[in-house]
């Protein structure tokens, strides 16, 4: 049987990081019908298929913080990002996660550099802001030379016969990892909230607007409820 990388995106991605990063959609469970037989268990019916008038009641539940229904719709996705992006989604303890493992393996080491650097914010101590007009090359440059020597120590730990599991501690947050993250829609709908935001780091923010794009064809209804709330979807 054929064997896949875990760092090949699937066929339904979405690029971000100026291309340096993907999100992909690996498998879902249920539909918008599934969330309103679950709200209708309670009755005891069920539908198969979407009437207009349904869209009220998905609209009811959303606004009414009814979520348990949404629950029923789950989402699998494989990301691929920085190292410092995954330390911010996996504090999102809501979602199941597994990721390919530096102690098994030493191929396929790629390293991130922003395509364009933004500038300290002074007010907020936690966030950045444009940096008009930057001259951010040379400084971009010294980022990507980093990350390669930081690989020529890794590569040379491992030459000498150090353990993969040490050696990788010299590695940078840079550094792009792969791991695939399962979610419900409520819980789902709670990150994109607190990530794509303008609090949220741009670089996350990036992975909930290609996760909206990736799940609105599948939930075109409650992506519409949200955009009637001033939401970009
Ligand atoms: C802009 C921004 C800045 C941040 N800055 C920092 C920071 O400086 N330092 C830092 O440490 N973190 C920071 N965080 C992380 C933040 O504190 C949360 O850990 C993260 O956003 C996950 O949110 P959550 O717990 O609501 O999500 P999830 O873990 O997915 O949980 C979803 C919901 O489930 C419930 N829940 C889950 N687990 C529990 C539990 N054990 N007990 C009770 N209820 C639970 C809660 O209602 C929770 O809101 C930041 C997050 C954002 C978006």
């Amino acid at each position: 049987m054929a064997m896949q990388h875990i760092n090949v995106p699937p066929d339904n991605h979405v690029k971000v990081l100026g291309g340096q990063g993907w999100v992909g959609l690996i498998d879902m469970l249920g539909s918008e019908v599934t969330i309103l037989n679950a709200a209708r268990v309670s009755f005891g019916k069920m539908k198969t298929e979407m009437e207009d008038k349904d869209v009220s009641l998905l609209n009811y539940l959303i606004e009414n913080k009814h979520t348990s229904p949404l629950e029923h719709v789950v989402f699998t996705f494989s990301v691929h990002c920085p190292l410092f992006v995954r330390g911010q989604w996996h504090r999102h303890r809501t979602w199941s996660y597994n990721e390919i493992s530096r102690r098994y393996t030493e191929i396929d080491l790629e390293f991130y550099v922003p395509p364009k650097m933004r500038q300290q914010a002074e007010i907020n101590r936690q966030a950045s802001v444009e940096w008009e007009n930057a001259d951010d090359k040379p400084l971009r440059d010294k980022i990507a030379q980093h990350n390669q020597s930081s690989l020529g120590l890794y590569n040379e730990l491992l030459d000498a016969g150090v353990c993969r599991e040490q050696a990788r501690g010299v590695l940078p947050q840079n550094m792009m990892v792969t791991f695939w993250g399962t979610v419900d829609l409520n819980n789902l709908l709670h990150f994109l909230e607190l990530r794509d935001s303008d609090h949220a780091q741009w670089e996350i923010r990036e992975y909930a607007q290609a996760i909206k794009q990736l799940i609105k064809p599948y939930i075109p209804n409650v992506a519409k409820y949200f955009e009637s709330k001033g939401q970009t979807w």
